[in-house]
């Protein structure tokens, strides 16, 4: 009785489980066709524009409302940011000029600059750049609607139902995941930073997108699997695979109830030494999620993503507003801004930087910083500013050498006698720290920690730099190896240095989120650990199952090996003898990726 079913592969971007029933989400599809208007009718025109402008500004308003007393106010946000693209008079200029010029219909003209900006914004390198067109999309979407009002959306229904899109536009994503009868959802478009992947991993709905054309080959009421941990989707599964998915299902919920459990319980090892989870962010929205999980504080903010909200160069105020909204939900842990890590292959229009020949040996993070002062001021006001929360701690990546420390210093005394001198108030001893990424910092690193107060090692960059392993490429993956001796020794040395002069070190690559090497950096004596946030109580329920000492012995005897193969295996044995109990999650996670 095998009937026909289809197997596809895709991102999964929220783990867990979904089966049920398709409901295929309907998409706004602007016009192909140029219609001409008469020159008499060009003013009726744009009054129509700028009605549907002020109608969708009326609607997102109160969409926004909802949201916040639905979700909360973290997932209302990104509708401040459609009032802010709506707001900002340009982009409804740009599509007036175009009526006026092409004498056109409304249509055509949203059509034309919505084209083109989804051009401009594919030509970026980077992936959550990228995404950002999506709200662009998502504010001309609605203008659009609104000029055609006959062709709303159809009611729903609020049966649970599996979600398929071709993409969901953010507002979509927070209005219909909001609802709370969404199982999972499935996407031809899309990628792990998206705000819909943002979201479903924030409401636990399993997700997986860059399905391609899924929209395509199902129709509303077919019935779907959604894996989101293995990035699968099946489509109407025979009983047998029906039936071998509910038990994954099961197996992964309980695995997560577990998991949830250990948020609650003390950050210790069995020995009693305490630890330090801490979360990695993009978004302000992902705070509550961090805390949720068991984070400690948000040990990397990577500012950077500001810039993504938004078409223009963010203001003094933009900043502000999103560090002190994340300072604020965070309190009283501490939160460690790092500033912009930009330039070189994450590129963004608004700032014109020319492509390098070698990006990432180039212009980037600190070093960009330092070249684009005006900028960078910008920032350092703003973090200053947000520093009165007493939380808030200023993170400087990609350092080299001690002169752009130096250098910092000085920019930063010049912007507090600038904000004192204006009776803004500030924490005068903002906590001032730099990033370990870059493998002439590391060995200098005894030196650099007399002149700041923490250091927090970067090692996805670190490994790039230090084995000569380009983080992106495939071809050469096979030798990124974070085991690797040569870093391991050069990661005692960094953290060694750091205890000894008595201040903070924190690992927040992905190093940290592996349970692995958390255990080696914990017998290194590690205690910040961050990551991002969903790894969070899978690695502090692996150091609460250790006891520090005995790692700490076992890492100096693997630290005799030549290989990182050679470590891998010998450490597994190990722990595997000692502490089957830490272990155990390591084969379910496996599990589910069988
Ligand atoms: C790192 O390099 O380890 C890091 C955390 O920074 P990013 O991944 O943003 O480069
Ligand atoms: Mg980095």
């Amino acid at each position: 009785m095998a009937s026909e079913y289809i197997r596809l592969r895709g991102i999964g971007v929220s783990p867990g489980i979904a089966l049920g029933s398709v409901r295929l989400a309907e998409r706004v599809v602007f016009t192909s066709r140029k219609e001409i208007i008469p020159p008499e009718e060009i003013d009726k025109e744009i009054d129509r524009l700028r009605r549907s402008f002020q109608e969708t500004k009326r609607d997102i308003a109160e969409i926004k409302n909802q949201v916040r007393d639905k979700l909360g106010k973290e997932h209302a946000f990104i509708f401040e940011a459609h009032l802010l693209i709506l707001e900002d008079n340009s982009l409804r200029n740009e599509i007036e000029n175009l009526i006026r010029k092409e004498q056109v219909r409304a249509e055509w003209a949203i059509s034309r600059i919505h084209d083109h900006y989804m051009k401009v914004f594919e030509t970026l390198e980077d992936e959550y750049f990228r995404q950002r067109r999506f709200d662009l999309s998502d504010v001309l979407s609605k203008v659009y609607r609104h000029l055609q009002p006959y062709a709303r959306e159809a009611k729903e229904d609020d049966t649970e139902k599996i979600l398929v899109a071709h993409e969901l536009l953010p507002s979509e994503a927070a209005i219909k995941l909001g609802k709370g009868n969404i199982l999972g959802v499935a996407l031809d478009m899309g990628g792990q930073t998206s705000h819909t992947a943002i979201l479903a991993r924030s409401l636990n709905i399993p997700a997986v997108v860059g399905l391609r054309d899924i929209t395509k080959k199902v129709k509303d009421g077919d019935v779907i699997i959604v894996d989101g941990t293995d990035g699968e989707v099946i489509i109407n599964p025979p009983l047998a695979i029906r039936k071998e998915f509910i038990s994954k299902k099961k197996k992964y919920d309980d695995y997560l109830r577990e998991l949830r459990k250990t948020s609650k319980l003390a950050s210790e090892t069995l020995d009693g030494v305490r630890f330090f989870p801490l979360a990695n962010i993009e978004l302000p929205e992902e705070v509550s999620l961090a805390l949720s999980l068991g984070a400690e504080g948000i040990g990397l903010f990577r500012s950077e993503f500001i810039y993504l909200r938004r078409t223009t160069i963010p203001s003094e105020e933009d900043h502000y507003q999103v560090y002190s909204q994340i300072a604020k939900k965070a309190f009283p842990f501490p939160v460690y801004i790092r500033t912009i890590d930009i330039g070189g292959e994450k590129n963004i229009p608004q700032l014109n930087i020319e492509r390098e020949p070698n990006p990432a040996l180039g212009l980037r993070a600190i070093r960009f910083s330092l070249k684009n002062r005006s900028i960078f001021r910008t920032q350092l006001r703003a973090v200053l500013k947000a520093s009165i929360q007493k939380n808030v701690r200023l993170l400087i990546p990609m350092v080299t050498e001690m002169e752009e420390i130096e250098e910092v210093k000085w920019l930063l005394n010049e912007v507090k006698t600038e904000l004192t001198r204006e009776g803004v108030p500030f924490d005068p001893n903002l906590p001032l720290g730099v990033m370990i990424e870059v493998p002439a910092a590391a060995t200098l690193v005894d030196e650099m920690i007399k002149e700041v107060d923490y250091v927090s090692i970067g090692t996805n960059d670190l490994i790039q730099y230090y084995l000569a392993v380009d983080r992106s490429n495939e071809l050469v993956a096979y030798l990124y190896k974070p085991l690797h001796p040569s870093l391991l020794r050069l990661l005692k040395w960094i953290i060694t240095s750091v205890q000894e002069a008595e201040k903070e070190v924190t690992v927040c690559g992905e190093m940290a989120a592996d349970p692995l090497c958390a255990l080696v950096l914990l017998g290194f004596g590690l205690r910040h650990f961050s990551m991002n946030p969903i790894f969070i109580p899978r690695i502090k329920k692996v150091l609460r199952s250790v006891e520090r000492e005995y790692i700490k012995e076992m890492v100096e005897e693997a630290l005799k090996l030549r290989t990182a193969q050679e470590i891998e295996e010998f450490l597994l044995e190990r722990i595997l003898v000692k502490y089957p109990q830490a272990f155990l999650m390591r084969e379910i996670t496996e599990g589910n990726r069988l």
